[in-house]
């Protein structure tokens, strides 16, 4: 399990080891072909902002030979905002008092039906955690459903134990997202004081075992803010240097949330601002040319339209961050707030002005079954 790993390594000294890193060690790192966990540390340090141009130059370049000129396009599908939890960033904690709802089996049908129409073949399904109401039952009941729409589906869910993850994969999910929030344990403790997901080491453990039941691709990502980015992208790192190694046959994905202002509203630890958010993206891509690198519409239309060249790899569009967002109850509270509104047509748009192929299936069952 990565705890063992993880606990060779101190919050503190990784921090102080990041913000020392030289213009030297970002030359070094920047002339190699394969880059350490080291490399990418200096990549990522402020050391290494004077060198952003170079680096998007790189990461255009190992994208464009590793993907080609194409992004991914995907929709996120709320099934729920009901959450047991309580976590000071989110607009869907227990303690805020909204109104609840978990889509039925006629619902979701609307909902997937809308996305239909708007062209989608990658769904990507989320939950708060609440086991009794989205618990397995509840998955096992829809996930057939949702099946025989999509080429490709993703869940972003709770933390489940290995059987459950097994079921989920022959169930027919071909992706896991779990982002750990922060790295940084004691912090992680203050932003999780109240659920099941106070558990820390139950979280930092979940990709093992989405590893372990060979899910196709296991996502990762820190929430950008919460504490310091650079240090938490670097465990970002550590754990999927870690993972790649023992759960070989799975592919990876990392994402960039950023803190966003919500109901009850938490002010970021940390600022990563936009230039710095480029050089975050850059980085992964020189630290690993075959990770999938996804950008969600929590950022502005001028930053997703500019982002599109320089590593990212898949977008959402016309995203509904709510239950029943799409068709059923387009006004219910969001869980973050969407910074770009645009159709999934218009984001197609731009990406084909940007001289890329949007792509809305690369995906198909028996792929899974050749590649494992
Ligand atoms: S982040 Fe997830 S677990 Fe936490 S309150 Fe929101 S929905 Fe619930």
């Amino acid at each position: 399990m990565f705890t063992e790993t993880f606990k060779k390594y101190s919050w503190e000294q990784e921090q102080v080891s990041l913000y020392a890193k030289t213009a030297t060690d970002v030359q070094n790192a920047l002339r190699k072909n394969k880059r350490s966990y080291e490399d990418f540390k200096a990549l990522i340090s402020p050391a290494a902002s004077p060198f952003l141009e170079h680096m998007a130059l790189l990461s255009h370049q190992e994208t464009k030979k590793r993907f080609g000129k194409t992004i991914q396009l995907y929709a996120p599908l709320y099934l729920s905002n009901e959450c047991q939890n309580i976590c000071t960033y989110c607009g869907f904690s227990l303690d805020n008092k909204i109104p609840r709802k978990t889509l039925t089996t006629v619902e979701l049908l609307q909902e997937i039906a809308a996305l239909k129409e708007m062209g989608y073949q990658h769904v990507l399904l989320v939950t708060g955690e609440a086991q009794q109401l989205v618990g397995m039952d509840y998955f096992r009941k829809m996930l057939p459903v949702v099946k025989k729409h999509f080429a490709h589906i993703a869940m972003e869910v709770q933390p489940l134990d290995a059987p459950n993850y097994q079921e989920l994969h022959a169930l027919g999910v071909n992706a896991i997202l779990v982002y750990q929030e922060t790295y940084h344990e004691e912090d992680y403790k203050l932003h999780h004081p109240k659920g099941k997901k106070s558990n820390f080491v139950y979280r930092l453990e979940a990709p093992d075992r989405i590893g372990g039941a060979g899910i196709h691709k296991i996502g990762l990502g820190a929430l950008l803010g919460l504490d310091d980015w650079r240090t938490d992208s670097a465990f970002t790192a550590l754990h999927l240097q870690y993972l790649e190694k023992y759960y070989w046959r799975s592919k990876f994905s990392i994402s960039f949330p950023r803190l966003r202002p919500h109901v009850g509203g938490l002010e970021p630890k940390s600022v990563i601002n936009d230039r710095e958010l480029v050089q975050l993206i850059c980085a992964w891509r020189l630290f690993n040319n075959d990770l999938e690198l996804s950008m969600s519409t929590r950022e502005c239309e001028t930053f997703r339209n500019n982002i599109i060249k320089l590593g990212i790899t898949s977008i959402s569009a016309g995203s509904k961050t709510n239950p029943g967002g799409y068709a059923v109850a387009p006004q219910s509270l969001e869980q973050f707030e969407i910074d770009d509104n645009r159709s999934p047509e218009e984001i197609a748009h731009v990406i084909r002005n940007a001289g890329y192929e949007p792509v809305w299936k690369d995906w198909d069952l028996v792929l899974q079954h050749t590649s494992l």
